[in-house]
Parts: C-alpha cells; structure tokens; sequence
C-alpha cells in the first residue's frame, strides 16, 4: 500500500518529515495567523482582543482562541476581510436554501485559490495518474468554482478534465460519461449513486468502465460508497470539502480508512458540540476547522457544525498526515440522517430520499422504482418507523449539491 500522495507533498512545502515537525511547523504557522487577523481586519481586532500570538505555545492553547461562527460570518463578512476589496479575486456566496437566514459570503485572494488548486493537483493523484480524463459532476462554469480549480489542479498532473456540472440529467449525463471515455468521476454522493444504478440497469456492453469515483460536497455514508463501487465496479475514494476552506479539506488515501488533511493548510480539531471541549482522537464531535497561510479571510477556530472524529494512531498507509473521518449528519440533527443515510442508501433502488418532518413521511427515490418493503423492513429493525414511506422514480437531481443536506429540506 502507497503512503498518501498527500505526504510527500506537504513534507515538500513545510520542511517536516515527522508528525512532531509538523505539529510544531502548524503552531508557528498558528501564531502567525492570529497576528494576520488581528492586524489586517476588523472583525478580528475585537474578536482575538484577549489573544496574543505569543499565548499559544502548545495544542493545548489553541483552546484560549474564541470560536468563530457561521452566525457572526453572515452577520458581516466583509468585516473578516484582511485585504482590501480590489485584492479580492473571488467571492462565493452560500445560500442556506429553505431558511431566510443571510447568506454566507466566502472571500478569496488569488493566492488562496492557488493553495487550493495546488491541493487538487496533489490530491487527485491518489486517484488518477497522467494520461486520465476525469469527468467533474459539480459546479465548473464559473472561474475560481470548484469545478474550475479542480480543472486547474488536474491539467498541472497532466490529466485533461471534461465538466459536466451537477447531474441534472441523470442518462444525459451517462451520456456523457460514455462519450468523453472518461476513466475517472468526481461528484455529489446521491448523485453519483444514481449515475451508477443507471448504469448497472443497462446492457452490459453500454455500460461505462471507470478507474476509479471521488466523492464530495456532502458527507458520503460508507453505505453509499460500498453500492457505488458494485454497482460501478471500481474503487470509490472520498474527499471531504468546505467552501469555507477553500473547497478542499482532506482525501482518501488507499487504505481508506479517512482522509488525509491538508495540514499544511488546515489544522483540525474535534470538539464537544454542547461545551465545546476539545475532545481526544477517535471520538466523534464537532470539526472545527483553522486556516494556516489563508490571505484575505481567515477562519480562526471555525465551528462548521458537521460531526467527524480525528483517528488515532498513524494510517495504515504508514503517513504521519492526520486524518479526518466525516460523520455527516448536521449537529442539528444529532446523527439522525446519518443514521438514515446508512439504512436507506444500502436499501436496492434507493439513491436518495426525501423526509417530511412533520409526521415524520419519507419518500424513497430511485432510477427504478426502489423496494418499498425491503425498505421498511430494514427501517424496522434500525428502530426507525417513518408515519409514511412511499417511492419515487427520479430522472435527475435540482440544485448544485453544494449545500449539505439537512434534516428538514427535501434532499432531492
Ligand atoms: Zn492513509
């Protein structure tokens, strides 16, 4: 088994060869960023008041930084920017659908976009080697979108890139696959779980032999990773991402057994989503994300409320680079989709589902009409007994997938 593609590159970037090394190299890069904030922007000034640079001597001390929020990112972005506007390369702006909450607004310089196009292109190696063509399932049009970096990361591997955006069109899209003789997929869990049961009912000289699926955007249950490897016959890898971030956190390495951070970016903790203690590794809690070397808006002790958990001890792979294992399921939801996800998406026919929670009804959707009674049978023995449960066929997916599912919106 191969180390993370990941390693060689971050030892290349910070000069450390050992877990040690790298934790010191992440704390000097640590007190640096909180001088950067609190000199260069307003929000910060206020927020890191208490702090200075010099405090934080160990991990233990990360803990005197205050939390930063999405709440107070949407209360005033701009007042987080460290540059001035016209530095700004790209803005990305992200829409809680179905609340009328302020939007979040996401501010890069063109060097912060370079880090990230700089991840992509290591990355993507654990996944795909020159010559490939990967076909990118989520946004790409526009400059400085995911799909875009993306596109650029890959061309600097030597590995052509076809955009096919978020899969409105599911046999369209399949479509695509086959005539761009792409080896490679990357796209949205449900999405890409749809593409491969499409797949599967086909003939088998129509279907599409692909090397190897990256999955993104959302938190991808183990379930829905095992059926689109059969179903696609081909080894499925995941890659955790966040706007907020950059679009890229951490990606599969080999072993699959979480994804590999880019610590040379990113420092990760886990934390008690009530008290907000740090927890110790391998237990699931809150990630909280900090940004290192981030230009125009930093994100200092980031609560994102997602669930995850930081294994411990080193990977099987043998690198020293820290993992991140997502948990999916919004803290709001106490684990309850995940759990849902992990019945559900095993379930033959089912590539997502739809849940009213008033009444508690869900709606099973599927490329073919998904078995109603294996469902509930299954559903039955998890304990969860949904008022309704009735299914769907679907011909495709609405919306760009970029927003993380949460418990009370329809996921279709
Ligand atoms: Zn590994």
């Amino acid at each position: 088994m191969k180390p993370s593609v990941l390693e060689p590159w971050i030892s290349r970037e910070t000069g450390c060869d050992s877990r040690e090394a790298l934790d010191r190299w992440q704390l000097e890069r640590l007190r640096e960023a909180v001088a950067h904030a609190k000199a260069n922007s307003l929000f910060y000034r206020e927020h890191l008041r208490e702090v200075q640079p010099e405090d934080i001597v160990s991990r233990d001390s990360l803990a005197r930084i205050p939390f930063t929020t999405a709440d107070q990112l949407r209360a005033g972005p701009q007042l987080w920017l460290c540059c001035g506007a016209a530095q700004v390369e790209r803005i990305v702006t992200l829409k809680t659908s179905g609340t009328t909450s302020a939007p979040k607004r996401v501010f890069f310089r063109r060097e912060d976009q370079e880090r990230t196009v700089d991840f992509f292109a290591h990355g993507m190696g654990e996944l795909v080697c020159p010559g490939d063509r990967v076909l990118i399932l989520m946004p790409g049009r526009q400059p400085g979108s995911v799909g875009d970096l993306l596109e650029r990361g890959l061309a600097r591997a030597g590995v052509q890139a076809v955009q096919g955006g978020p899969v409105a069109d599911i046999a369209a899209c399949y479509d695509l696959l086959r005539a761009s003789r792409c080896t490679c997929a990357v796209g949205i869990p449900t999405q890409v779980l749809g593409l491969a049961e499409y797949g599967a009912l086909l003939p088998p000289p129509e279907r599409v032999r692909l090397k190897s699926v990256l999955l993104s955007a959302d938190a991808a249950h183990p379930a829905l990773k095992r059926r689109v490897g059969t179903l696609m016959d081909c080894e499925v890898f995941d890659h955790f991402g966040m706007t907020e971030m950059g679009f890229g956190v951490a990606v599969e390495c080999s072993a699959h057994q979480g994804c590999h951070i880019r610590e040379n970016h990113i420092l990760v903790e886990v934390v008690d989503p009530e008290t907000g203690a740090p927890l110790p590794d391998g237990q699931t809690g809150e990630l909280v994300f900090t940004t290192l070397g981030r230009r125009a808006m930093p994100f200092l002790r980031y609560r994102t409320g997602d669930m995850g958990l930081l294994p411990a001890g080193p990977c099987p792979c043998g690198s020293f680079i820290r993992r991140l294992v997502p948990r999916g399921g919004r803290l709001r939801d106490r684990g309850r989709l995940w759990a849902l996800d992990g019945v559900l998406l095993d379930c033959p026919g089912v590539v997502d589902y739809a849940l009213e929670e008033d009444g508690f009804s869900l709606t099973l959707l599927g490329v073919r009409p998904p078995e109603l009674e294996e469902a509930r049978r299954r559903l039955k023995r998890a304990g969860i007994e949904p008022v309704s449960l009735t299914a769907q066929t679907i011909t495709g997916f609405s919306g760009t997938g970029m927003q993380k599912r949460t418990l009370s919106e329809r996921s279709d």
